[in-house]
């Protein structure tokens, strides 16, 4: 093939940017390819060519002259550097109103960056968050888009064919300007981080408290996804714990070391949410639990320095307790859910995003990682999948609740597993079980709806030593005590 008759090019084809090509392509596109080593892209061709129509080519100048107008480049590079170094080549290449798109996982702050500098060149640069991993971007990942608005009306609806779709609503849809589409992709993740904590806390207390072994725990997860907790992560639990080691004919979770990696994602959602001032408790532990099971020297020396204090706890009834797990995973699920949400809202307001909590929602009922019947419940919520709606910068349409466990189906929900909560959390303290997420959600979740906390406590002190001053509940204005220790 020859001449500029290609839909879309992408430059950048490991595994996801070629998924995401053969996405394209089996869509009924026409795909050029381009990959910094010709390789991969004579690979992709001999293994998939026949997927569809591809032009398969050499140098990022055939790639752009191979394409239709308005053109529109996608670069699936390593984050960082290799982004910028790939964005500096297509600038000098492109003309007015094309358009580059970043669908790899860099950071939003980078992608506002970007945004802006090619504005000024004439350029749409749209940061795109997709998640579900290899397979999600061959058959329908869940797409969420930055950039301007106009960039969607040439961009939107390739990545809505291509996206995962949910009862025919596509898993994909505008999420605001700039860096919106990595912000909410990247929150995503410190979802996902919480989801996999609590399910870890979820099983090790069975384990250790409850007493089942993975074999019997892979029943209990298959059942619990036939519960309001049905869910992709849930799902894959039971498919895990069931799995036998080969070589040892151990279950393979016991001989798998326990230090969980991350990639960064969860890190940057819990460092924003500070940023933000969102209090993000649930899913900065869990952030912070992957850090300690990294930290194995630590462990090692604390286990025999460390005393338990632990009480003997024995568990009358193992399926009420069951129950009681479950809820209590349910509940602490929801509060991540809802600390995440809030965060958005923090984050449009500070960045001026006007971002639609139902939309996002409805964007990852389907194709992520963090997919689950809940998000329908969610959408739903927030007055469900409306993609005209962008609510002012920080503020909630009128239909919407301020924060998700206020909306009278969560309140109701989160309310009956509050009794189940508060017996596990109290069974895990005195067994000694580490349950980060179970118990800062729960913490949340009391600090939400004391009518008084300790932080007039804070204010006093705040005033005392550096005369902070404070404000009083009967009377207006800011005002300073001369403390006994001032001099
Ligand atoms: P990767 O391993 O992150 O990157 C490899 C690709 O980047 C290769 O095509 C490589 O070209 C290219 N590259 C590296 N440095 C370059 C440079 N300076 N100039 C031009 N090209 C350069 O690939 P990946 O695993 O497919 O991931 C791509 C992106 O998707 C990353 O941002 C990653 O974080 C994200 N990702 C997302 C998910 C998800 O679930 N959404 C999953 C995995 C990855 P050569 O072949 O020439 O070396």
């Amino acid at each position: 093939m020859s001449g500029a008759q290609a839909d879309i090019g992408v430059t950048g084809l490991a595994v996801m940017g070629a998924n995401l090509a053969r996405n394209f392509a089996r869509n009924g596109y026409t795909v050029a390819l381009h990959n910094r080593t010709a390789q991969k892209t004579h690979d992709l061709m001999s293994a998939h060519g026949d997927d569809g129509e591809f032009v398969a080519t050499e140098s990022l100048k055939e790639l752009v002259d191979s394409l239709k107008a308005p053109r529109r480049v996608l670069i699936m590079v390593k984050a960082g550097a290799p982004v910028d170094a790939v964005i500096d080549q297509l600038v000098d290449l492109l003309d007015d109103g094309d358009i580059i798109i970043d669908a790899g996982n860099s950071h939003y702050e980078d992608t506002r960056r970007r945004e802006a500098a090619l504005a000024e060149k004439g350029l749409h640069f749209v940061g795109v968050g997709v998640s579900g991993g290899e397979e999600g971007a061959l058959n329908g990942p869940a797409i969420m888009p930055g950039g301007s608005r106009e960039s969607y009306v040439a961009l939107g609806p390739l990545l809505e064919s291509i996206s995962a779709d949910f009862e025919g609503e596509p898993c994909c849809a505008w999420i605001g300007p700039d860096g919106a589409g990595h912000y909410v992709k990247m929150v995503h993740n410190g979802i996902e981080y919480a989801d996999m904590q609590v399910i870890g806390e979820a099983y090790d207390l069975l384990r250790q408290v409850g007493g089942l072994e993975p074999r019997e725990q892979a029943g209990v997860f298959r059942a619990w996804n036939e519960t309001e907790l049905a869910s992709y992560l849930i799902e894959i639990t039971a498919e895990v714990l069931e799995q036998v080691d080969a070589a040892t004919g151990q279950p393979l979770v016991d001989v798998i070391v326990d230090e969980a990696g991350q990639k960064g994602t969860g890190r940057w959602t819990a460092i924003s949410g500070l940023d933000v001032g969102s209090p993000i408790g649930a899913i900065a532990e869990s952030v912070f639990a992957r850090s300690l099971s990294s930290q194995r020297a630590v462990r090692d020396a604390a286990s025999s320095v460390l005393v338990s204090g632990t009480e003997n706890v024995q568990i009358a009834d193992v399926g009420a307790f069951v129950e009681d797990v479950r809820l209590a995973l349910y509940a602490s699920k929801l509060v991540s859910y809802a600390q995440g949400l809030d965060m958005l809202r923090a984050a449009a307001s500070e960045y001026g995003w006007p971002l639609d909590i139902g939309t996002i929602a409805s964007v990852w009922r389907d194709g992520c990682i963090i997919r689950a019947d809940l998000l329908d419940d969610i959408m739903r919520a927030f007055g469900g999948r409306d993609t005209t709606r962008h609510p002012e910068p920080g503020t909630t349409s009128a239909d919407q609740p301020a924060n998700l466990l206020f909306a009278p189906f969560f309140a109701e929900a989160i309310g009956a597993a509050v009794p189940a909560w508060r017996r596990v959390v109290s069974v895990a303290s005195a067994a000694g079980v580490p349950i980060p997420v179970f118990s800062s959600a729960l913490s949340y979740y009391d600090g939400l709806r004391q009518e008084r906390l300790p932080a007039a406590l804070t204010q006093g002190l705040r005033d005392y030593f550096g005369a902070h001053t404070y404000r009083r509940v009967d009377r207006e204005g800011t005002f300073h005590t001369l403390w006994s220790g001032d001099r």
